[in-house]
């Protein structure tokens, strides 16, 4: 664990952190920056490059965030930043249509088929709090289903938890959300299908949509079960709820098509009616997306009477960025080889932890993986938060004093890019068996 107080005065890092603090309240523009659940000091990013990033203090670290989830091609890939130069060169920003948005637009869809169509926005919270503008209003329903665990953006509707009963919607999660926003926001257990049912046989005909992470990356890493996102689809079905598949973190990260291709696997047929994208298809620039079926999407302004609008949606830098990442991510074998060292960076943190007699499990899909300082998975939001606080944070600290970046936060999934190497991997294994030493104490 750090010092409760950082009195080293050759560290930038803190220096920085200190000048932060005094114009931007906790010192950065995102809460989980801050280092708040795990204590010390924030890296400050220098720069970065393919797995790694450099510190204020010139320490390099292998970079297992890459900006939680964009970067998985890893820092500055040459195809994207000569897209990125080039496109700059033609002009920032235009509030008028390109060409790049049409065929950013044509390669979302081709990857993720349950689409037909898309709307392109800025971030991962426009987008999912759109969507479920636009399920209400194609719907003509006012109440949301999600769960517990689930991050879905910021937006106030989505800012919840779970109320007394199945009866009563929720409660806000933040102030300055007024309990009468988040009124029609019902929050259920993750992977709980008697809870779902029960939902649905009470609420089904009211609801305009229930909200999913499909593999849940704001949780660490917990999969809905095949059985429960199979219940799902068929409820929602049955009440003319649509299933908004939220693949800002999965899409195009856990595979080719997105979570709802691993899912389409073992439930033949299976699509969600709308799916909510973002982090991999701007590549790192601020891009999201949205989209579904034709008939729904049509209800959008300037066709439809569901409003929404962005002075930079479509950005042509985004827009160039992303594109260029899709092109790198649709070679063949990217998934397979991504994949395989995820994979590898599991069993050989298992492997080592074994050694040391530390409880641990990990799981992975394509590109994004978690783990946890337990014998078994776990299925909801709840039992991930019986994690021991104190050993996570020995862990983390461990691994960043030995140049290893992971969440600063035990609830939050990690990220593999292709820039890692199996030497990198290596590394960490190594300095990770060091901690588990330390663990096993
Ligand atoms: N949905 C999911 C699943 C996310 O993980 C996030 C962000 O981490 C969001 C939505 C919100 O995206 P953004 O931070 O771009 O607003």
């Amino acid at each position: 664990m750090p010092p409760a107080t950082n009195t080293d005065t050759t560290d930038r890092n803190q220096q920085l952190f200190d000048r932060a603090k005094r114009v931007i309240p906790g010192g950065v523009n995102s809460p989980v920056r801050a280092f708040k659940a795990v204590g010390g000091t924030p890296r400050f990013v220098q720069r970065a490059q393919g797995a790694y990033f450099w510190d204020a203090n010139g320490k390099r670290h292998i970079d297992y965030i890459g900006s939680w989830g964009p970067m998985i091609l890893g820092h500055g890939h040459p195809a994207v930043l000569e897209a990125v130069q080039k496109a700059a060169l033609d002009g920032f920003s235009f509030g008028a249509p390109t060409e790049r948005e049409v065929e950013l637009a044509e390669a979302i869809l081709e990857r993720v088929p349950s689409m037909d169509m898309v709307r392109l926005v800025s971030s991962g919270t426009e987008a999912g709090m759109s969507a479920i503008r636009l399920a209400r209003g194609a719907t003509g329903r006012s109440k949301i289903l999600k769960f517990e665990g689930c991050y879905h953006g910021h937006a106030d509707a989505l800012l919840v938890k779970a109320g007394s009963g199945l009866a009563t919607f929720g409660n806000p999660t933040s102030a300055g959300v007024p309990p009468e926003v988040v009124q029609h926001t019902l929050v259920l257990e993750y992977n709980n299908i008697l809870q779902l049912e029960e939902a649905f046989s009470l609420h089904g005909k009211e609801l305009a949509c229930l909200m999913i992470e499909p593999i849940a990356g704001n949780m660490n890493f917990v999969r809905a079960s095949v059985p429960f996102m199979k219940r799902c689809r068929e409820l929602c079905t049955q009440y003319g709820a649509l299933f908004v598949f939220d693949e800002v973190m999965t899409g195009l990260r856990v595979a080719f098509g997105s979570a709802q291709s691993v899912y389409a696997r073992s439930i033949p047929g299976f699509e969600p009616d709308m799916t909510v994208l973002g982090k991999v298809i701007g590549g790192g620039m601020p891009l999201a997306a949205f989209g579904g079926k034709r008939a729904v999407m049509e209800q959008l302004a300037p066709l439809g009477p569901v409003y929404q609008a962005g002075t930079l949606s479509g950005n042509p830098v985004a827009t160039a960025c992303g594109l260029a990442t899709l092109k790198e991510i649709g070679k063949p074998g990217f998934y397979e080889d991504l994949g395989r060292k995820t994979q590898l960076l599991i069993s050989g943190l298992q492997a080592e932890a074994d050694k040391a007699g530390v409880d641990f499990c990990g799981d992975s899909e394509g590109g994004m993986f978690g783990f946890f300082l337990f014998k078994e998975l776990p299925q909801n939001y709840a039992k991930v938060m019986t994690t021991d606080n104190a050993r996570f944070n020995t862990l983390f600290h461990g691994l960043l004093d030995r140049g290893v970046y992971i969440a600063p936060a035990l609830y939050e999934a990690g990220f593999m890019s292709a820039a890692h190497t199996d030497v990198d991997i290596a590394e960490t294994v190594a300095a990770a068996s060091e901690v588990f030493k330390l663990l096993s104490k």
